[in-house]
């Protein structure tokens, strides 16, 4: 059998072939949300870990000018004219990849960090729209590898916030600052418990033999409008009327359950039970640190339980087929815990599980929603990895 190539390699190779220099690489990873969904927006709390899945970027010199990106997954080319990405106005989005390295290489600019032009070559392996953030993966690698190039040091913290301009004011994609942050600043066998206000964080040991299985359960229901609703939008109205009816709480995150039902009456049904999912979503994160710390998976476990339940049921954001790869997972041998992770309404789930069984667990989970669903489902073993660094 011939060993597949690592994407490292094979990325230095297409950067020479193509531009006849080789370059400095650098990695940035995925990521998966453990626990705290819906949480960041409002200030609280969440626990996502690195995932070693990941993209490289090399980057090299050039003298004309230019920033030069080519992707070796999309088999692409775009070019940029360097001017135009310091500029405060933003080139219109192309609507394709290269916004995500534009957008980086435009938020370093607004830094006032002054680069040379540059050519460089993205190959990742992040699977994209599955819910693991390659978006985050390849903007964090691109801007590492453009402050390399650029001689220029970045905390790494600083890098997220930077790279979360790229995606909301570049791309236009509205997110918290979660995934930037944990592609950027996780560590090799530990979660991040990050708080979403202060951008003070935690590393917290995930026990080694313990393994992140994300299913993709292939469905994606629409969001806006018809019979789910928008909720963000339940959650901003539930924030406001927070805000008004108790002085003192400037967001979500400061409100206790009492706090709310004492505001019951003055916000819809819908936001009240949107709230309430959030309000004790922040709590389950901060029991989840305690259990982490203390080396309680069992207790971790069923806190991913209660956290799929109040999102089922208060967020009212997950659908018949995740929660059916949640029932699955719950019966399975070596299963420590099983929730939906991401935004809702389909996508995946991550299931923490022993790691001598977690192969074992993948290929029951698939069979099994096989079997009752007709989908097939895509299984990734994770474990918890390193946030964006050079390679060599
Ligand atoms: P995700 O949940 O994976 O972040 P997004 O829709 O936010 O999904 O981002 C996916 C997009 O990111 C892809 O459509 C592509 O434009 C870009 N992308 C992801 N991986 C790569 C890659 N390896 N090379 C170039 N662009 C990538
Ligand atoms: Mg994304």
């Amino acid at each position: 059998m011939i060993l597949e190539r690592s994407k490292e390699i094979r990325a230095a190779e297409a950067h020479l072939e193509r531009f006849g220099v080789a370059g400095k690489a650098f990695l940035a990873p995925g990521r998966v949300n453990l626990i705290g969904e819906h949480t960041d927006y409002t200030g609280g709390f969440v626990m996502p870990a690195a995932i070693d899945f990941g993209t490289v970027a090399v980057v090299s010199g050039r003298a004309d000018g230019k920033a030069v990106f080519v992707s070796v997954n999309f088999e692409s080319t775009a070019e940029y004219d360097l001017e135009s990405l310091k500029q405060r106005t933003r080139p219109a989005p192309r609507g394709d990849w290269s916004d995500y390295c534009a957008g980086a290489a435009w938020a370093l600019a607004q830094e006032g960090i002054a680069l040379p032009g540059f050519s460089m070559t993205v190959l990742g392996d992040v699977p994209w729209g599955a819910g693991l953030s390659s978006s985050a993966s390849v903007e964090v690698v691109t801007a590492l590898a453009l402050l390399s190039h650029a001689g220029v040091a970045m905390r790494p913290e600083k890098m997220a916030v930077v790279c979360r301009r790229a995606e909301n004011e570049y791309v236009g994609a509205k997110s918290g600052i979660m995934d930037q942050f944990v592609v950027s600043c996780g560590a090799a066998g530990k979660a991040l418990m990050l708080d979403c206000r202060s951008l003070e964080y935690d590393l917290l040991p995930m026990p080694e033999d313990v393994c992140m299985v994300i299913c993709n359960s292939m469905v994606k229901h629409a969001v806006a409008g018809g019979e789910y609703g928008n909720r963000s939008d339940e959650v901003e109205a539930g924030q406001a009327a927070l805000r008004k009816c108790k002085p003192g709480i400037e967001l979500l995150r400061d409100a206790t359950l009492a706090d709310l039902e004492v505001c019951e009456s003055s916000m819809s049904r819908e936001s009240f039970q949107r709230c309430r999912h959030i309000i004790t979503e922040n709590a389950r994160v901060m029991e989840a640190r305690t259990a982490l710390l203390s080396g309680d998976m069992a207790g971790f476990g069923e806190l991913m339980r209660q956290a799929h339940l109040s999102f089922r049921d208060d967020f009212a954001a997950s659908c018949p087929e995740v929660d059916l790869l949640v029932e699955i997972a719950g019966g399975l041998p070596g299963c420590i815990g099983a929730r939906i992770t991401g935004g809702g309404f389909g996508g995946c789930t991550v299931n923490l599980v022993k790691a001598a069984q977690a192969e074992a667990f993948g290929q029951s989970l698939k069979a099994a929603y096989l079997a009752k669903t007709g989908i097939s489902a895509e299984v990734y073993l994770c474990k918890a990895s390193d946030g964006a660094h050079p390679l060599d």
